[in-house]
C-alpha cells in the first residue's frame, strides 16, 4: 500500500501542531504528536512519564531509545498515511524513522518535510504570551484570550503556564532547535523534499499554502 508521510518541522510555537491537527482533520492520515505523547505518559505518571519528565521541564530532548519505541507502539499500521509533528527532531531520530519504515512502505512512497518558518523573537513573544488549561484548550493573551482571565471558556479550569513556555526554557529550546534541527532540514533539502511555508501568517493562511503546495506536488 502507497502510504504517505508529512513531517512537520518548527521551533516551538511556531504552529507546527495545529497545522499537524488541520492536515488530519482534512485527510485520513494519522497524527503523531511526540510532544503530546510524551505530556500524556508525565499525565499518566507512567514509567517513561516520570523518566520523561525532567527533560519536558527543562526544553532539553528526551533521549532518542525511549522516543523510538513510543513512536513505533503509537503507529496504526493500517493507516494510509502518517503526520509527524515533532519528530524527527535529530539525525538519530531521523534514521530511526527511516529504518521504521524501510519495510512498511514503497521506495516511491510520497514523504515531505513541511518547514514552518518562524523567526526567534516571534516564537519568544508567542510562548510567553501562551497560557494553557488541563483538558488541553490553548491560549494566546493578545490573539485568541479567553473570555474571562486567567478561566478556560471551555470548562472553567484555571489557566496556566507550560513549564517549557518559561523564558530560560524557551531559549534552551531554541537553542536545542537550532542546534540538532539543522542537519534534519539539510538531509529534506538536499533531496528537494522541503517544503519551506512562512509561518508568521493567519492560521488559516498557513493551512491554505500547506494544502497548495501538497496538491501542487499531486500528494493530495
Ligand atoms: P513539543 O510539544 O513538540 O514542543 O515538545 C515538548 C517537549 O517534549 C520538548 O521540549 C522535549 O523535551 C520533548 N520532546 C517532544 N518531542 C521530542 C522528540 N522527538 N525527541 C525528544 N524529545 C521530545
Amino acid at each position: 500500500m502507497q502510504k504517505t508521510i508529512i513531517i512537520f518541522f518548527g521551533p516551538p510555537g511556531s504552529g507546527k501542531g495545529t497545522q499537524a491537527e488541520l492536515l488530519a482533520k482534512k485527510t485520513d492520515w494519522q497524527k503523531i504528536s511526540t510532544g503530546d505523547l510524551l505530556r500524556s505518559e508525565v499525565a499518566a505518571k507512567t514509567k517513561l512519564g516520570k523518566l520523561a519528565d525532567k527533560y519536558l521541564k527543562t526544553g532539553k530532548l528526551v533521549p532518542d531509545r525511549f522516543i523510538v519505541e513510543m513512536v513505533d507502539n503509537s503507529l496504526k499500521k493500517k493507516s494510509s498515511g502518517f503526520i509527524f509533528d515533532g519528530y524527527p527532531r535529530n539525525l538519530k531520530q531521523l534514521k530511526d524513522l527511516l529504518l521504521m519504515f524501510k519495510k512498511r512502505i514503497k521506495k516511491s512512497a510520497p514523504i515531505y518535510a513541511i518547514e514552518i518558518a518562524v523567526s526567534d523573537k516571534e516564537v519568544k513573544q508567542r510562548l510567553g504570551q501562551r497560557r494553557m488549561c488541563a483538558c488541553g484548550k490553548v491560549y494566546h493573551l493578545l490573539y485568541n484570550s479567553p473570555i474571562n482571565e486567567g478561566i478556560c471558556d471551555i470548562c472553567g479550569g484555571k489557566l496556566f503556564t507550560r513549564n517549557d513556555d518559561k523564558p530560560k526554557v524557551i531559549s534552551h529550546r531554541l537553542k536545542v532547535y537550532h542546534h540538532d534541527g539543522q542537519a534534519v532540514l539539510d538531509y529534506w533539502r538536499v533531496l528537494g523534499k522541503l517544503i519551506k511555508i512562512n509561518g508568521e501568517q493567519p492560521i488559516a493562511k498557513i493551512h491554505n499554502d500547506i494544502m497548495e503546495k501538497l496538491r501542487e506536488l499531486k500528494v493530495i
